[in-house]
């Protein structure tokens, strides 16, 4: 039997065998791609290439690669855990052609694998072709149907509709139909009994695809037309967890040595064994593939957060606690500590995960500890809204309540809806569904952007030249207009382009094309598909015309400043803080520099010190810039560059060095580091559990950033008459100022114990034998307050206190009792609140001490009056 590692190998050796370049995985998050947060399928990482943006470097390839359906339009999140055989994260075994082999090769070699190589039983073996659509014009792929028909009989060669057998990248772009081949992995007495042509694409567990073969033949235009591509591509992806299942004989991916690893740890945890309650079951399956998708994540550069895609990895981290909470009933956070299973039965795969184990299960335990509370209040939250719904006779709550405690608290529906239900409640879906609505709605319209079709002005390829050049003569090869939130923009490719692409944290340049008297403003320059893309708000009137292209100089140097700052920095971290820092982020723009790193505690004052100390004397040691635009990988690790996990790194890269700092870095550098000038860091913080960011800023700014400084100290000195010793003249009136508190302290107490007397002498009894004291003028409240609780003490039994005092013209009301009278029935709040209204205000308090203040002065004597005759 295979083993998963031995599977995944055989597949690679294969298509090695035919001539195939073995390529590595692409990073799981993807980076630089505007319309992509994750990688879905195996060809993302090959899109520019399809689109014509790029060159092909070999006709072949083929790989096994990291993929994540949780988003857009893969989103298998929901059939995660509940069935067997999708996954969030998964590998995909692909295969690809670069205008190469189509059909024939492609279902010839897929044949031979499955049957040949790894023996698959061949019987249980069933394909799909396209159908043909009338709204396309397309006929049945009769190709791909004759080729199939060598292999195996006809009616195992099942015709499918549009929907599933015809593949596009986007509503336009390269597309075409596709053949999936689907197995049959039930029992042989189930076979006899059931046929399978029913049961595929019908979401039986055992009657599943594995593998889809794609021929991209046409492309898709924007009015949705098809036209054909000049060169055909073979785009191919099999399941590698479906494919170990069929192969280990299991009925289910979990089964398989790739989940069993995991499974087990999680019983061992939990305190559960797998296989013996469905419920516990799901939860078990949920937990054990979420860990991977959380884990390599964090590996590849992605930390949960609250935005974007690490938004996306910390709602499946926080699915899996919730499963853990609800149906193994965790409290605590254990995710973390899955991490070392995981390794023993992915690390050898995938290094990286060996490499950052630390910071995944900190960043990890932090993350669920954090939800953890999160549903703590959760249910607090929800007890309330239980009992108020209890209160007043009802037995559904709004579904405006669960969708805040969804949306605002994390708080999912379906745990919302089991603590009801055991409390005999329910929750109006109708309601919740609407609220739903409305916010998706709310992040469509935030989030639309529309595209036109390309306008080709002339054929060519585009370069880029900026390393070298920051102006140009330059040609329009064509353009688009695109529309987001109502706002009109035009994207503009050139034939040689000196302006720097945002690319690797380094926003992109600005600045403009010029034609005579035309001036065309470039706001921003982005990447898409390794294609630069230049934003403008209008077009030329005559694009056909050669620009003149101007980068914004200015802005250029300053962000020259704060990349290479940045890299002196990253340099100086690891020297004073050990080599344990690696960079986790960076965001270099004209104004400032922010660097994102690993490490464990905050930093201290003297090592933020050091470190900017270093970094500025690699600044006057103005090392020049010696840049290799070409240098093999292999070189240039052995040069010291470190490579960063999740980044895609071609086989040759670009070094940037300067004296012993090395790094592979595409962005815009200095010449020389003594252009700097001078490097400040503004601040230290954490981002995460086991990451930390510094900002810094260079030049100009932190020239400025000093002058600012300088200014404060200059005006506190004047406030002290420019005493030559700042420090000690602020300590000595911080001090001196203490002393003065006391002194006035010391005096309000005796004022108290003064007033308290003159008081208690000038008490007068009533017919009850109560001893009534008043008190008015003008008073702080709490020295009322302290006089009130002094004349309480010394006066033990029937006693009463009114205050009607006055504090900066505020009418202040006070009734104190002795217990003995609270104990008689009497209470001070009811006769504050009886009181109060001639003082037109309100109040409360306690039985034995209450207080009210108003806005009517003039009524104090009549409230005063009131209490007093209430006893
Ligand atoms: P399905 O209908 O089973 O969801 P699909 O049509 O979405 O599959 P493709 O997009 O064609 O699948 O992906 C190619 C292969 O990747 C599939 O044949 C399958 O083996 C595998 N695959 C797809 N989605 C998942 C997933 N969520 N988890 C594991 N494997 C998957
Ligand atoms: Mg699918």
């Amino acid at each position: 039997m295979l083993t998963a590692k031995e599977t995944r190998k055989s597949f690679l050796d294969f298509f090695a065998s035919k001539e195939h370049k073995i390529v590595p995985s692409a990073p799981m998050v993807v980076k630089n791609d505007p319309t992509l947060m994750f990688t879905n399928a195996g060809m993302n990482q090959f899109k520019d290439i399809f689109l014509g943006n790029s060159p092909r470097v070999y006709p072949r390839v083929a790989d096994s690669q990291k993929c994540l359906r949780v988003s857009g339009k893969h989103n298998d999140l929901e059939e995660v855990g509940h069935d067997t055989y999708h996954h969030t994260m998964f590998e995909m075994l692909g295969n690809w052609s670069f205008g190469d082999y189509f059909k024939k090769e492609a279902i010839a070699w897929a044949w031979e694998y499955l049957v040949d190589v790894v023996k698959l039983d061949p019987d249980r073996l069933y394909v799909t072709v396209f159908e043909g659509s009338k709204e396309d014009n397309l006929e049945r792929d009769e190709e791909a149907a004759e080729i199939w028909a060598q292999f195996l009989p006809e009616k195992r060669i099942i015709n499918g509709s549009k929907k599933d057998n015809f593949w596009e990248m986007g509503d336009t772009g390269p597309c075409g139909p596709c053949s999936e081949i689907h197995i049959d992995l039930r029992a042989d007495d189930e076979r006899a009994k059931v046929d399978a042509l029913t049961l595929i694409n019908n979401d039986h567990p055992q009657v599943i695809e594995i593998w889809n073969n794609v021929f991209m033949q046409f492309n898709r235009k924007a009015d949705g037309s098809l036209e054909q591509l000049p060169a055909k591509h073979v785009d191919t992806g099999m399941g590698f967890e479906r494919l170990c299942m069929a192969l280990q004989g299991k009925q289910s991916n979990y089964d398989t040595d790739v989940f069993q690893p995991i499974i087990r740890e999680i019983g061992k945890i939990c305190g559960y064994e797998y296989g013996k309650n469905e419920q516990t079951d799901i939860a078990m399956r949920v937990i054990a593939d979420h860990i991977r998708t959380i884990a390599f994540s964090i590996t590849d550069g992605q930390l949960p957060s609250n935005a974007k895609a690490g938004y996306v990895i910390r709602r499946i981290l926080r699915r899996a606690v919730r499963y853990g909470y609800t149906f193994l009933g965790q409290r605590q956070a254990f995710m973390y500590k899955l991490i070392p299973a995981l390794i023993d039965s992915m690390g050898e795969a995938y290094p990286e995960l060996i490499a950052q184990q630390t910071l995944v299960e900190k960043v990890i335990k932090e993350e669920e500890d954090s939800f953890l509370r999160t549903l703590e209040t959760g249910i607090r939250l929800l007890d309330k809204v239980m009992n108020e719904t209890k209160q007043v006779n009802k037995t559904e709550i709004s579904g405006k309540e669960a969708f805040t405690l969804y949306d605002t608290f994390g708080f999912p529906l379906d745990l919302t809806e089991l603590i009801l239900r055991e409390n005999g409640l329910t929750v109006n879906l109708k309601e919740f569904d609407e609220e739903m609505q409305k916010q998706k709605e709310r992040a469509r319209n935030a989030a639309s952007v529309e595209t036109g079709d390309w306008v080709t002005v002339r054929e060519g390829e585009t370069e880029f030249i900026g390393y070298d050049w920051l102006e140009a003569d330059v040609e329009i090869l064509r353009y688009r207009k695109v529309k987001q939130k109502n706002q009109e923009f035009f994207q503009i490719v050139l034939n040689k382009t000196p302006f720097y692409a945002e690319m690797g944290g380094q926003m992109g340049d600005t600045g403009f094309l010029t034609n005579g008297e035309e001036k065309i403003e470039i706001i921003d320059t982005k990447k898409e598909n390794n294609l630069s893309i230049h934003l403008a708000k209008k077009m030329p009137a005559d694009p056909t015309a050669t620009f003149r292209a101007t980068v914004n100089l200015e802005k250029r140097q300053q962000t020259a400043n704060n990349h290479t700052a940045t890299h002196l920095l990253h340099e100086a971290l690891r020297e004073v803080l050990g080599t344990h820092v690696e960079q986790k982020g960076s965001f270099v723009s004209p104004d400032a520099l922010r660097f994102d790193f690993s490490h464990f505690q905050k930093l201290t004052d003297e090592e933020l010190r050091e470190v900017e100390k270093l970094a500025n004397k690699k600044v006057r040691q103005n090392f020049s810039l010696e840049e290799n635009r070409n240098m093999p990988i292999k070189e240039a690790q052995a040069m010291g560059a470190m490579a960063l996990f999740g980044e895609k790194y071609g086989e040759t890269v670009r070094v940037i060095k300067y004296g012993s700092s090395v790094e592979l870095c595409g962005g815009t550098h200095v010449q020389a580091t003594g252009q700097i000038g001078l490097i400040r860091i503004v601040s230290e913080s954490s981002i995460a559990a086991g990451v930390r960011r510094i900002e810094a800023v260079t030049a100009e700014k932190a020239e400025e950033l000093t002058y600012i400084q300088q200014d404060i100290l200059k005006e506190a000195k004047n406030f002290f008459h420019n005493t030559p010793n700042l420090l000690q003249a602020i300590k000595k009136t911080i001090d001196e100022n203490a002393e003065t508190k006391k002194q006035v302290e010391d005096f309000v107490q005796e004022k108290i114990v003064q007033v308290k007397n003159a008081l208690v002498e000038r008490a007068t009894t009533n017919l009850h034998g109560i001893k009534v004291v008043v008190l008015k003028g003008n008073f702080p409240a709490d020295f009322v307050k302290s006089v009130a609780f002094q004349v309480r003490n010394q006066l033990k039994e029937k006693m009463l206190f009114v205050g009607g005092t006055e504090e900066n013209n505020k009418p202040i009301l006070t009734v104190a009792l002795s217990d003995d009278l609270v104990a008689g029935g009497l209470n001070a709040t009811g006769m504050i609140r009886e009181a109060a209204k001639e003082i037109q205000g309100g109040g409360g308090g306690q039985p034995f001490f209450a207080t009210a203040g108003g806005k009517n002065p003039a009524g104090l004597e009549k409230a005063v009056e009131i209490v007093v005759n209430l006893v």
